[in-house]
Parts: C-alpha cells; sequence; structure tokens
C-alpha cells in the first residue's frame, strides 16, 4: 500500500489493456505494434472519450505533427482520467494550434548550424546526426516537430554520403549521437551498417543513441538488437521518459536488457505542465530509473516549440523540483536541469543557488535543510613554518 506522501515506485503491465483478444505473439511482435498504431479520430474515438480540446486538437494539429500511438503506450491512457499525464503527451490538444510570440519552429537553432544536411554541428567535439524523421510515436512537444513525422512543410533529407565524409574530415569530432527521429526504428542491419561505418573513422571514440522506443515499442528491445549493438562499444543510449507509470514490466525487461549488453544507460525528461510538474512524480520517476538501471541525465526546461504553451511551466517551477530532490535522495537520482539556450545556445545548466555568498577568502553556502556554512580558501603555508619543517625533516 502506497501513502499518498509517497511516490508510486512500482511496475506493473497493462496489456493487453484496450486490445483484450490480442494474442501474446502478436503483442510481442514490435511489427504488430507498429501496424497496428492509434493514428486517426476514429481510431481514438473507438476506445476512449475525447475532451473537447482533444478532439479539435486532433483535427486541428495533424498538418503540424503526426498523431501516432503504439498500442503499447495507448494503454497506459488512463480513460475516466481527462488529465491523465499520458493523453498529455501524445493526443494533441486545441492549444497546440496557437503560436505565442516567444515560440520558434527551430527553438535549438540546429538549421543554422547543419554544414551537412541532417548533421548539426554545434559543439566543438560532436555532432548531431539526424538520421530518421519517424518515431514509434509523436510527442506533442516535440523540440524537432518542424521535420519529424514527415507531415509538416519542412521535410528531414540527410545526405548520408556527405555526412559520413564531413566526419571522416573533421578530425575534432570524437562523438557522435544518432537521433532523428528515432534510430531504434532502423532494421537491425540498417543500423549495423551505420554503426560499422562510423566505427571505421579512427578518430571517433564514443557513439550515443538518443531513442525513445524502449518507452513506446519495448518490443523492439529484442536480444538480437542488444546483440548487434554491443558490437560497436563504447556505445551509450539516452532514453528519453517523463512519467513513472511510463516504466512498465516490459520496459524494465528491455532496459535490463540492454543494461545486460554493457550499455550505459540515461535518461532525458522534458519538465512538462501536467505530466511531470512535480517532486513527488520526478522522485518518483528517478527511483525507477535507477531500479531499471537508467542514470537520470537530464531535466529539460520545455523548449520554445510553436504550440508548446499549455505543455511549458515556469523555470522557477524547474529549480523547485530540483530543490526537493537534492539532499532528500541519492545523488546518482537528480537529473541537471537544462534550457537549450533559444536559437542555438547549447545545454546552459541550472541549479538552486546554494551559494549565498563569496566574501574574501570563503564562500557562504547553504545546505539542503537551509542551514548556513563557511568554506574557507585555502590558507598559505608561512614561510617560517616551511623552513622549520624542513629543519626539521633534515634533523630527522
Ligand atoms: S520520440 Fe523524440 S524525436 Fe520522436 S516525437 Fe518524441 S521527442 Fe520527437
Amino acid at each position: 500500500m502506497i501513502s499518498p506522501s509517497e511516490p508510486d515506485t512500482t511496475f506493473t503491465s497493462h496489456a493487453p489493456g484496450y486490445w483484450p483478444d490480442c494474442e501474446a505473439a502478436d503483442w510481442n511482435d514490435p511489427k504488430w505494434q507498429l501496424r497496428n498504431r492509434i493514428d486517426s479520430l476514429s481510431d481514438l474515438e473507438a476506445h476512449i472519450k475525447l475532451t473537447d480540446e482533444e478532439r479539435a486538437g486532433v483535427l486541428l494539429a495533424g498538418n503540424k505533427l503526426a498523431m501516432s500511438i503504439t498500442p503499447h503506450f495507448f494503454n497506459l491512457i488512463d480513460k475516466n482520467d481527462p488529465d491523465c499525464p499520458i493523453r498529455r503527451q501524445v493526443i494533441p490538444r486545441i492549444e497546440e494550434a496557437w503560436t505565442a510570440p516567444e515560440e520558434l519552429a527551430d527553438p535549438c537553432g540546429e538549421d543554422s548550424h547543419m554544414p551537412v544536411p541532417g548533421l548539426v554541428h554545434r559543439y566543438p567535439d560532436r555532432v548531431l546526426f539526424l538520421v530518421t524523421d519517424r518515431c514509434a510515436s509523436y510527442c506533442r512537444y516535440c523540440t524537432r516537430s518542424r521535420v519529424v513525422s514527415g507531415v509538416g512543410e519542412q521535410h528531414l533529407e540527410t545526405q548520408w554520403e556527405a555526412a559520413f565524409q564531413y566526419l571522416e574530415k573533421h578530425t575534432e569530432v570524437r562523438d557522435v549521437l544518432l537521433s532523428g527521429g528515432d534510430p531504434l526504428l532502423f532494421s537491425d542491419a540498417k543500423l549495423d551498417k551505420i554503426l560499422t561505418r562510423l566505427r571505421a573513422i579512427p578518430h571517433i571514440q564514443f557513439l550515443r543513441i538518443g531513442s525513445r522506443i524502449p518507452i513506446f515499442l519495448p518490443q523492439r528491445i529484442t536480444p538480437e538488437l542488444c546483440g548487434m549493438l554491443k558490437k560497436h562499444h563504447p556505445l551509450f543510449i539516452s532514453i528519453h521518459t517523463n512519467h513513472p507509470k511510463e516504466l512498465t514490466t516490459e520496459v524494465r525487461e528491455g532496459l535490463v536488457r540492454l543494461a545486460e549488453a554493457g550499455i550505459p544507460l540515461g535518461n532525458q525528461s522534458v519538465l512538462l505542465r501536467g505530466v511531470n510538474d512535480s517532486a513527488k512524480i520526478q522522485k518518483a520517476l528517478v527511483h525507477k530509473l535507477l531500479m531499471t538501471r537508467v542514470r537520470p541525465y537530464y531535466l529539460y526546461q520545455c523548449d520554445l516549440i510553436t504550440g508548446s504553451s499549455h505543455l511549458r511551466t515556469s523555470v522557477a517551477e524547474g529549480v523547485n523540483i530540483i530543490e526537493k530532490l537534492r539532499g532528500h535522495t541519492t545523488g546518482y537520482a537528480i537529473p541537471q536541469f537544462v534550457i537549450d539556450g533559444p536559437g542555438g545556445g547549447g545545454k546552459i545548466p541550472i541549479n538552486p543557488n546554494y551559494v549565498v555568498d563569496t566574501g574574501s577568502n570563503k564562500v557562504t553556502l547553504r545546505n539542503f535543510e537551509g542551514d548556513i556554512f563557511e568554506y574557507p580558501d585555502p590558507t598559505p603555508i608561512p614561510t617560517a613554518d616551511m623552513k622549520a619543517l624542513h629543519e626539521k625533516a633534515m634533523c630527522s
């Protein structure tokens, strides 16, 4: 029994849920999951009653970012709760059709840092390689919704050969992050080919994949996929999960399989209004992540993506959540809260202010309980004391 003040950290399966007649073999087949995605108003209304805001959102927002939800993820939706944190992430709402003055189509300025279409070179030693515009399901707050899902005005046209040649030539690049879209939607053979090509470049030390497949489509995390990925070490995977309910028994099995293949796992969450904007939810999420061998890595302030104002919080709310985690749980459980500088500033860490004063030769600090401490700078050893120590050493 979970007390109301304690976060729920249990793992459960929601299958078969809205698909009571589905055979286990189908349910566990990633191709079946993809074929049976919820991607139309009639699909949605066959299973749940939509609110007026959702119904209008489906009708108005579909030409901006497609709607598509795997049966696995759809099963997490509570049909009796119009404020369910799962439905807010994947079912369009009418608010998406309104653009706030501060919002941008390309909030992280990626397009202006693309030396080759599909390759973002924003930081000196690492690149973001956008290898696909497709995902298993689409997040309504997606930073790349200008290209992801293929229904918007802009299209991702990755120039594969030019991108590989750029990487071969740029010896300063030591770290490549494959993202998109979701690279784990590729077949094992296609992904193997890409990773092999990158691994053949001697100065690339480190490969990373950003993926929400372990959450949207855990059936894709097969032993065969893990066996292929482990050939390409050092390879890290950043997953993306926002709410503890997303960490089901199937998701845990997939994540443990990846960890057993020696792949270090981190999680990137986005702070979202009505989804995970409370310390209690965040605490349950980070605890469940550690239980699945995933290190909470970043908590992102939601980017200024067009049509996202209903999902964004103030920055102060994020700082307040970190303040309620730091000192109150394991250090490993605390993600770095960051803002991606609008227009291409890169990730900027945001922390509660624990430094009260920086006086001469000391800092005054506040701990997580509000107690004040002073930490002095090192005292230089006086010349006379140094001399005395030398003399003592000579005599011993
Ligand atoms: S999985 Fe990632 S790339 Fe795909 S829609 Fe969600 S945030 Fe965007």
